[in-house]
């Protein structure tokens, strides 16, 4: 027996590698998706694809498939006619674990979409509430979803009453094998539309420009995901619609650094400050803070501003701000500075006889780190 209509489909050889049946099977599936692909039959070929994989895609059902033909696989075992067959169908039964066929009525979910929300740094600390506006498939505002011109209703498909397949009794090497396939009338909706929906053009769904309000807890990071239920894309059948997934872009700041709870600042002060001591105004994102510098403080050293970084995501209270001391050295000194340095470095022991050369601001420094 030579079945190869499934590898047709998907446009590969019997010899094809499970990679390669994969590879082809989405190429195929995104060139006829419907959503992409408006031409008429675009749709049948679509499910034809779906069809295919589902069988191929399995190494064991296309082991069947490749012995047996498409009777051997699948939804194909609620029709079986097993008469005279003896053990036949255990065997299959053990490949497919039972082949209960898919209900084309079922209702089903719509898909879930994504939505990437840029937050500056505060907001994402304080918290917020933004509207986001996509396009998505809606459930037809004129017809209600159900894909027909409205005053009328979908009829149940007279070729297949509503089950969406039909059996196909096919001669193979073990005797006449009766298979199930899609509806050629309903592809499988199990409903017919005598006269189709002016809007969607029987689909029952349209595209939707749509907005949200989305509620951004305070303490968010770059990464996590606010799920909205019920904000996706419109169902099938009568399912419900998919949700939506807000994820969170922290954008930086050019003040402040942050990680979890903790805010990080990096704070210049020059090296008299560092010597002496000082009181400084430090910014936090609470708002600007006083902070005492004591006397002989290194670069590098870290203060900690305690409850002035953010709010912890679960559970409660705030995180600390981390202040970081960087000594900066001046580059440009007028007369009056220099006879002041020069009169400390005399104090300090250090020759300021030749100011001019190379060193001199290393030994003052110098003089510095030993205090
Ligand atoms: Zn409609
Ligand atoms: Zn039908």
């Amino acid at each position: 027996m030579n079945n190869t209509e499934y590898y047709d489909r998907l446009g590969v050889t019997k010899d094809a590698s499970q990679d390669e049946i994969k590879k082809a099977y989405r190429k195929m599936s995104k060139k006829y998706h419907p959503d992409i692909n408006k031409d008429p039959g675009a749709e049948e070929k679509y499910k034809e694809i779906q069809e295919a994989y589902e069988t191929l895609g399995d190494e064991q059902k296309r082991a069947a498939y490749d012995q047996y033909g498409s009777a051997g696989t699948d939804g194909g075992f609620g029709g079986f006619d097993s008469s005279g067959f003896g053990g036949f169908e255990d065997i299959f039964s053990s490949f497919f674990g039972g082949g209960a066929s898919r209900n084309p009525n079922a209702p089903r979910q719509g898909d879930d979409l994504q939505y990437r929300v840029n937050l500056q740094f505060e907001e994402a600390v304080f918290g917020t509430e933004k509207e986001v506006h996509y396009n998505r498939e809606a459930t037809c505002h004129t017809c209600k979803g159900s894909g027909a011109k409205p005053g009328t209703s979908p009829i149940t498909c007279g070729k297949c009453h509503g089950s969406g397949v039909i059996n196909v009794d096919t001669q193979t090497p073990l005797g006449m094998m009766r298979r199930q396939v899609t509806c050629d009338v309903c592809h499988g909706s199990g409903k017919e539309i005598k006269e189709p929906c002016q809007t969607c053009h029987g689909t029952g769904h349209e595209k939707q420009s749509h907005k949200v309000s989305v509620k951004i807890p305070a303490g968010v990071e770059t990464g996590q995901q606010i799920r909205l239920a019920g904000q996706g894309e419109a169902g099938f059948n009568g399912g419900p619609y998919g949700d939506l997934f807000v994820i969170i872009n922290v954008l930086k700041s050019d003040k402040f650094e942050r990680d979890g709870s903790t805010i990080y600042y990096s704070l210049n002060i020059n090296f008299v400050q560092a010597a002496l001591g000082d009181t400084v105004e430090v910014p936090t994102v609470h708002g600007n803070v006083e902070l005492a510098i004591p006397a002989g403080t290194q670069t590098g050293k870290t203060f900690r501003l305690k409850g002035k970084g953010a709010p912890r995501l679960r559970g409660n209270g705030q995180g600390d701000q981390h202040v970081t001391v960087k000594v900066v050295t001046p580059t440009k000194l007028n007369d009056a500075q220099k006879e002041a340095l020069q009169a400390f470095a005399k104090a300090s022991g250090i020759d300021p006889v030749h100011p001019k050369k190379k060193g001199f601001f290393n030994k003052v420094k110098d003089a510095f780190d030993e205090m």
